[in-house]
């Protein structure tokens, strides 16, 4: 079993649509939407939850009133300045480090398991889906990434299946690191604007840093033919292979507004390049790992 991880960078690129059209044409895959914070790919996936599952990402303190003294050491060590003038804790500010609990000499803290989302076992009309939604304003989004992650390697394995196809989440910190640590493949979408370009090169080092082969796709690459060239340059100089080019179309945006798929929303020539950009990602980039894998990331690396 295969994992390509489609990231950004820069988010509204377009890399969710990339995704769906990929796991509309995929015979054999689990579809993986890591991106828990703004999870978007169910708009064009449809997926119908077959089983729940909460997410404790940490704990959280509690002042039991009657056992409080108010003698100030819990507030003094806070650093987060989530405990209250009148002894609460504040459960939106509270990062769960425990140090009020350890340092309360009354014993008048508890410490417990916090709920900070759920994830989801999904059926889709492409094949298994494994989901999450993160709270309103939770932490641990990294956590919970592995944990899909995780969940969806061994649906995958359960199942025999030969793909799983990861939705990335943007940026380049601790849920992107947990989306691509370990995955075989990352695929990257930029479009032809300079900070999708900045953010291209550093989720560029981020890969790299974990020895994962990268290829590239430009989407929407006629809007700025000059910088489009200078992706091409840099794609070259760094010896990544562009899988794609995606031309700017309103197919696109009139795909999403019908809650579907390019692939399956359109016979014309937008549905063609997503087509020959899954052909080359197989042959290209699925292939290659199944054939030689060390070899592709010293090529592509
Ligand atoms: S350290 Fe304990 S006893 Fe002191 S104010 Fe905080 S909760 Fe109350
Ligand atoms: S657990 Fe940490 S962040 Fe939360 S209230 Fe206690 S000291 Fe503050």
């Amino acid at each position: 079993m295969k994992e390509l991880v489609v990231i950004s960078g820069k988010g509204g690129t377009g890399k969710t649509s990339v995704l769906a059209a990929m796991a509309s044409m995929a015979t054999n895959a689990v579809v993986v939407d890591c991106d828990v914070d703004a999870a978007n790919l169910h708009v064009l996936l449809n997926p119908q939850i077959q089983r729940r599952f909460d997410f404790y990402g940490g704990k959280i303190a509690t002042i039991v009133k009657n056992r409080c003294t108010s003698c100030g050491i819990c507030r003094d060590l806070c650093r987060f300045d989530a405990i209250t003038p009148d002894y609460q804790v504040d459960a939106i500010a509270c990062e769960g480090c425990g140090v009020c609990v350890w340092n309360c000499p009354e014993n008048a803290i508890e410490f417990k398991e916090h709920k900070n989302g759920e994830w989801y076992i999904s059926q889709t009309r492409f094949g298994d889906m494994v989901h999450a939604k993160l709270g309103i304003a939770e932490e641990n989004s990294g956590k919970l990434v592995t944990m899909v992650r995780n969940e969806a390697q061994k649906l995958a394995q359960k199942y025999e299946r030969d793909l799983l196809l990861v939705d990335g989440p943007p940026g380049i910190g601790c849920p992107v690191i947990a989306a691509i640590t370990g995955a075989d493949a990352v695929l990257i979408v930029v479009e032809p604007t300079r900070s999708a370009m900045h953010d291209m090169e550093r989720v560029i080092q981020l890969a790299r840093h974990f020895h994962i082969p990268v290829s590239i796709v430009i989407n929407k690459y006629d809007l700025q033919m000059d910088l489009t060239t200078k992706i091409r340059a840099l794609c070259q100089r760094e010896k990544l292979d562009v899988v794609g080019e995606i031309p700017y179309d309103l197919d696109l945006v009139r795909a999403q507004m019908n809650g579907k798929t390019i692939v399956e929303y359109t016979d014309g020539n937008l549905r063609t390049c997503f087509v020959e950009l899954w052909n080359t990602v197989q042959r290209h980039v699925l292939n290659r790992l199944i054939v030689k894998s060390s070899d592709h990331r010293r090529e592509c690396v």
